[in-house]
């Protein structure tokens, strides 16, 4: 069996043997879990060495941000997501269940932070990266470490989530952009394709917990015979999300090649008429294309 980690490590497992060998540049981290992993499988490893590889950073950027200016990325997921949407241009190595949480440092990351904000001048710092950034578990602590440096650089702390854990999103947090794309459960299975665990109930529940205090991003698209574009589809979408207590939507669609799906754009006619029917429903309304 051969498997590689989403640090990139190769695991090789020769089934005469038994004999496990990991190889290849990653995270130190990453490697010493799949050691602790294969040991509680019963497998037999001996570790030779785990080579100190560099580790990947947690900020990135500053890139142009249609919405944000220039945005100072900060990688929080690392590759993690629990959905596999369509129309995911980064193509996330690995969809997990949304009880399957992280940590991240927040003191390493608040060093990478001072260092990067030393050579630039962002708009905006943004939690998002590789993945889904509410499954850090200790989002709070982290927040709660990076805010002052940003504050301090007058740019703003914004976040972008697939909504799964929005609602443990920290008040210090200048801006909550969540994702909602669709208002009925077989269309969300089709166009987000989530772990088996998460539900669109779930989303919403999350969402109603924090509904004034977000920007809901909604993306339309065609998935082959499949769409979220319909009149029918949005006016229900439109209902739910003021109903909620939303009240700021970001509508837009595919702009760049999805990495695995099949998603495409919808066009112009379909956007104007998306902004018409969510407008009806006394929602603010803008449109990125
Ligand atoms: S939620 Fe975002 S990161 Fe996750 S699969 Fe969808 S587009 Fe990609």
């Amino acid at each position: 069996m051969v498997a590689v980690s989403p640090a990139g490590q190769q695991v090789e497992v020769d089934r005469d043997s038994g004999e496990l060998r990991i190889t290849g540049r990653g995270e130190d981290s990453a490697a010493r879990t799949l050691v602790k992993l294969a040991r509680k499988l019963g497998v037999e490893v001996e570790v030779e060495s785990l080579e100190s590889a560099p580790r990947r950073p947690l900020v990135y950027g500053p890139v142009p941000s249609r919405r944000l200016g220039q945005s100072l990325g900060i990688d929080l997921p690392r590759g993690v997501c629990t959905q596999d949407c369509e129309y995911c241009s980064v193509g996330v190595p690995r969809r997990v269940s949304p009880e399957e949480r992280f940590e991240i440092d927040p003191t390493t990351l608040a060093e990478e932070l001072r260092t990067a904000l030393g050579d630039c001048r962002p708009d905006a710092v943004t939690l998002a990266g590789v993945g889904e950034p509410t499954l850090c578990a200790n989002l709070e602590e982290v927040v709660e470490e990076i805010a002052p440096l940003v504050e301090r650089a007058g740019a703003e702390l914004v976040i972008l989530t697939n909504s799964t854990w929005v609602s443990e999103c920290p008040a210090e947090l200048d801006r909550i952009i969540a994702s909602l794309d669709c208002a009925r459960e077989d269309l969300y299975r089709r166009i987000n394709r989530p772990h088996p665990d998460l539900s669109l109930d779930h989303l919403v529940e999350q969402l109603e917990a924090v509904s004034e205090d977000v920007t809901v991003e909604v993306l339309l698209c065609r998935v082959g015979d499949v769409t979220n574009a319909g009149p029918d589809h949005l006016r229900e979408l439109a209902g739910l999300l003021s109903g909620l207590g939303v009240r700021e939507v970001q509508l837009n669609t595919v702009s760049r090649p999805p990495a695995r799906g099949r998603a495409e754009a919808v066009g112009e006619g379909g956007l104007a008429r998306a902004r018409r029917i969510l407008r009806d429903e006394g929602l603010r309304v803008e449109v990125y294309r």
